[in-house]
């Protein structure tokens, strides 16, 4: 794909094959370069046409007075520029002589040619004097000047100190040219929304003059935030494929660079480049590599990124609406970057670019789809679609791809069901621990654990949620319970306790039946400690009554933590960890409830796993079956305490 070398310059066009594209050196630089290249050929020539003649073997100029005192010269031609004598001797053999350009020798040579008789004729060579006069004084006038001429224009034109000078020749045929992107809208697949904003950027581009002529304002700057893998460097490519448009793309962080200056260097180059190109579009990948708040790192205000940020404003504030610029920026982290950078004029437009939904997700595996052969892809897809709830474009890419990779491995002729599957919990948590030997007590404490889970989901209604169940490791989990996640936004009190009930039953069932809890349950306390911990805090699902006492802390798209508002007083902090205590211990005593009543189906399904290691389809459904629902107690709310309760605040 998209190789960037550090040394290269960062500011590669690509092309559809995402190769380099064709040279295209500024106007002077080519022309002077042009010139430069006709003088030098002018100057071979001269050089060619001055060498003198030199027919036959040379005679010493000795020789020749002495030969032709003997009269054996039978003819001789003097060239006066050349200061050299040919001709032929008495036995018909051609020489060629040089004698010293002074006037005593050239007559004495002459007085004795006459006064041999021999036939002698001289040549001034007017013609070669003014060549020779050209090509040694003039032509390398001429060929310094166009070199310096070269020099200053290449350093200028770039606006980036020497380094256009310093490419040109090794970089310069790679560096700079009206690439276009091949990628369209229909490469991106379950992003409606943002297509739909980013048309508006493909019409400005297409017709700069149109948004002029109404006088409308046209985007300068688009922020796409959203998680990583989500499509952003795809959407940027494929306005630019849609506009037809130049695309210069460059990550923040080849912004700042050890070099003081460089940074800023580039970023001014990249906008004249672009600005050369229009229309096109720049995209700053990882924005937030160069566009950090100002003034929070450490070493003061001077720093290299400072330097940087400051250049992209001044350019971004630089290029009139008319000029058919886009700047589309990327990030998954928002929060950070500098508000200068954020006002209008700027990147004052945001598309944010979620994680897809199970339609988007279908639509996604759809399109990587599309060129695979799939042995039923009209069943198999929904069904994957259905069971990656939070994956995103890229990881679905990877499903695709690694499930063709294993349908390569198998030598199968189609990719099915299970190669699909399986590549989803490659994607999920890394290829199958096919080395570890699970030691059978093991084994059985990991199906004991994750059927206590299979039976309180079944209680609680999510039977045909369970769809699959596994002792085998994966990734660093021990064993597995797939559950089919339903794409909803709002859980109710019941669905969210409910969860806690089912993250309990793990370390709940070891406890029942092997008689001590295990390490293996980590990961489920800390999801149970987690709901129990928003219940309470953030929904108002608890006695603590209808109130948010957590406020949200860190980025949106690395993981969200919550910590106490800074205005809740300690024993209202009190209360809300007395409540998830409670609320955990009561939906373990639920989980506890549930598998005491179901102790035979629990032991079925344990048996069954021990042997089989993996179960799904008819047969997890025969044993689930079994479980009768179970009706959550309501919950008594505390004395003295109702939905309106004002929990008291500072
Ligand atoms: P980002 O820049 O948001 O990190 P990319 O645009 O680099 O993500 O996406 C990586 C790859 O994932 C793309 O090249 C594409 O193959 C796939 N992909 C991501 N989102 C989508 C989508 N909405 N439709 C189709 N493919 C997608
Ligand atoms: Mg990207
Ligand atoms: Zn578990």
């Amino acid at each position: 794909m998209r190789l960037r070398s550090k040394t290269a310059d960062p500011v590669v066009p690509e092309t559809a094959d995402g190769g380099a594209a064709p040279p295209r050196v500024s106007r002077g630089v080519r022309w002077l370069s042009g010139t430069l290249a006709l003088l030098l050929v002018v100057y071979a020539l001269a050089l060619v046409v001055l060498r003198p003649p030199s027919p036959g073997s040379e005679l010493a100029f000795g020789d020749l007075q002495r030969k032709v005192l003997a009269g054996e010269v039978a003819s001789a031609r003097l060239l006066d520029e050349d200061a050299r004598v040919v001709g032929t001797l008495a036995d018909g053999a051609q020489f060629w002589t040089s004698y010293p350009r002074s006037d005593t020798a050239t007559n004495d040579l002459l007085r004795s040619l006459f006064n041999a008789e021999t036939p002698v004729s001289v040549q001034t060579q007017t013609g070669k004097a003014m060549v020779r006069f050209v090509a040694q004084f003039l032509l390398p006038l001429v060929i310094l000047a166009n070199l310096f001429a070269l020099l200053f224009y290449a350093t200028r034109s770039s606006g980036d100190g020497a380094s256009e000078f310093l490419l040109f020749g090794k970089l310069g045929d790679k560096r700079v040219g009206k690439a276009r992107t091949a990628t369209t809208f229909a490469d991106v697949a379950g992003a409606r929304e943002s297509i739909i904003e980013l048309a508006e950027v493909r019409d400005y581009l297409a017709d700069p003059k149109a948004f002029e002529v109404m006088g409308a304002l046209p985007p300068k700057g688009v922020l796409l935030v959203g998680p990583p893998g989500c499509g952003k460097t795809l959407l940027a490519r494929a306005v630019a494929g849609e506009a037809n448009a130049s695309f210069y793309s460059i990550s923040g962080s080849e912004f700042v660079e050890s070099l003081v200056g460089v940074g800023a260097a580039r970023v001014r180059s990249l906008f004249a480049q672009a600005r050369a190109h229009a229309p096109s579009i720049i995209f700053i990948d990882e924005l937030d590599g160069a566009g950090r708040q100002r003034g929070a790192g450490l070493g003061g205000g001077h720093d290299e990124r400072e330097q940087t940020l400051n250049e992209l404003l001044v350019q971004m504030d630089g290029f009139s609406p008319s000029e058919g610029v886009v700047v589309l920026g990327a990030t998954n982290r928002p929060d950070i970057l500098d508000s200068a950078l954020l006002r209008a004029g700027r990147f004052d437009r945001h598309i944010t670019i979620e994680r897809p939904d199970a339609a988007g997700r279908l639509e996604i595996l759809r399109l990587h789809a599309h060129k695979r052969r799939l042995a039923d892809p009209e069943a198999d897809l929904p069904h994957i679609a259905r069971r990656t709830a939070g994956f995103t474009g890229a990881d679905l890419a990877n499903v695709v791809n690694e499930a063709a990779l294993l349908t390569v491995r198998a030598k199968a002729s189609s990719i099915d069901r299970r190669a699909l599957e399986e590549a989803v919990e490659r994607v999920l948590s890394g290829p199958r621990r096919a080395a570890r030997l699970i030691p059978p007590a093991e084994k059985s404490r990991i199906a004991v654990h994750e059927a206590g889970h299979a039976v309180v989901a079944a209680a609680l209604g999510k039977a045909a949620e369970v769809d699959k169940l596994s002792v085998i490791a994966r990734g660093n989990g021990v064993g597995h319970l797939a559950m089919l996640e339903e794409d909803k936004a709002v859980f109710t009190r019941d669905e969210m306790a409910g969860r806690i009930t089912i993250a309990m039953a793990g370390i709940a069932a070891e406890e029942m039946i092997l008689g001590q809890p295990s390490t293996g349950s980590e990961a489920d306390l800390e999801r149970a400690t987690n709901t129990a911990r928003d219940m309470a805090g953030r929904f108002g699902m608890s006695r603590l009554g209808r109130v948010r006492v957590l406020r949200e802390q860190g980025e949106i798209f690395l993981g969200r933590d919550y910590l106490a508002s800074h205005d809740v007083s300690q024993p209202t902090l009190e209360q809300l960890d007395s409540e998830i205590r409670r609320i955990l211990d009561e939906e373990e005593t639920a989980a506890r409830n549930i598998l005491d009543q179901h102790r035979t189906v629990l032991d079925n399904l344990t048996a069954a796993l021990v042997e089989q290691e993996t179960l799904s389809g008819i047969e997890l459904e025969r044993h689930l079956n079994a479980v009768a629902g179970y009706t959550r107690p309501t919950p008594t709310p505390a004395a003295g305490s109702g939905g309106t309760r004002k929990t008291p605040l500072r």
